[in-house]
């Protein structure tokens, strides 16, 4: 299991294209208008298992997103991760 969550709440999301922009590792536009995960099945809900060599592109994503619905979770103790 990898140390650390990344969490994506695309109901929320309005769909400003940022997070690609910044971590385009892990996030994508989808055709819908939101953002998706890459490589995931699309649901309302996305949560992925990083390294921690990849929490810094979490958190710009996190930091750069309008709607507050990126987060960086430590898998542990599920404490958010800033
Ligand atoms: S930055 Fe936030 S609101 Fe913008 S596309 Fe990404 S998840 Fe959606």
């Amino acid at each position: 299991m990898k140390p650390y969550l990344l969490f994506l709440d695309r109901v929320h999301c309005i769909g400003c294209g940022d997070c690609p922009k910044v971590c385009g590792k892990y996030f994508t536009m989808h055709k819908n208008g939101k953002v998706k995960m890459k490589k995931m099945k699309i649901e309302d809900i996305q949560m992925l298992q990083i390294n921690k060599s990849d929490i810094a592109c979490g958190l710009r994503a996190s930091k750069v997103c309008p709607a507050f619905v990126i987060h960086v979770f430590d898998a542990k103790t599920h404490k958010r991760i800033k």
